[in-house]
């Protein structure tokens, strides 16, 4: 069911529960402003999602709300996924479904990361 976007955060998704350690996840990358771990339903070689540390909904609530150093923080995060797993050449995709015609799913923004493979006109 993809999201109301118009609901306050709600601190008991999924993500939420990922970030406070109450279940599991199989991390790749943690620092202060995110987090990356793979994707449970896989749709390419490389699906990693990277999220927020912070209460964010959508790339919408954050980009309005979060402040310059957790923006930066955050996309240099992601930036450093993609290059950790080397997937800088041959290249990659980010995606950050938003909203109900966005498809979103878990009300913690997420950017998806796909890459190891030729991805072509993909839409998750
Ligand atoms: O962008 P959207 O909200 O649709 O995507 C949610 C993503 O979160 C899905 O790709 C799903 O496989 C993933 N997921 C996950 N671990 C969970 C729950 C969902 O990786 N525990």
């Amino acid at each position: 069911m993809p999201i109301d976007p118009t609901q306050p955060y709600d601190n008991a998704n999924i993500f939420a529960k990922i970030l406070r350690g109450e279940i599991p996840c199989n991390r790749v990358y943690e620092d202060e402003w995110a987090l990356a771990f793979e994707d449970i339903n896989p749709q390419a070689e490389i699906h990693t999602l990277v999220i927020p540390k912070g209460a964010y909904v959508s790339w919408d609530d954050f980009s309005a709300r979060a402040n310059a150093e957790e923006i930066a923080g955050f996309v240099r995060a992601v930036g450093m996924v993609a290059r950790d797993k080397g997937l800088v050449e041959p290249g990659y995709r980010l995606l950050a479904n938003t909203g109900v015609h966005g498809g979103q799913e878990v009300p913690h923004l997420h950017v998806h990361l796909f890459g190891g493979q030729p991805l072509g006109p993909m839409i998750l």
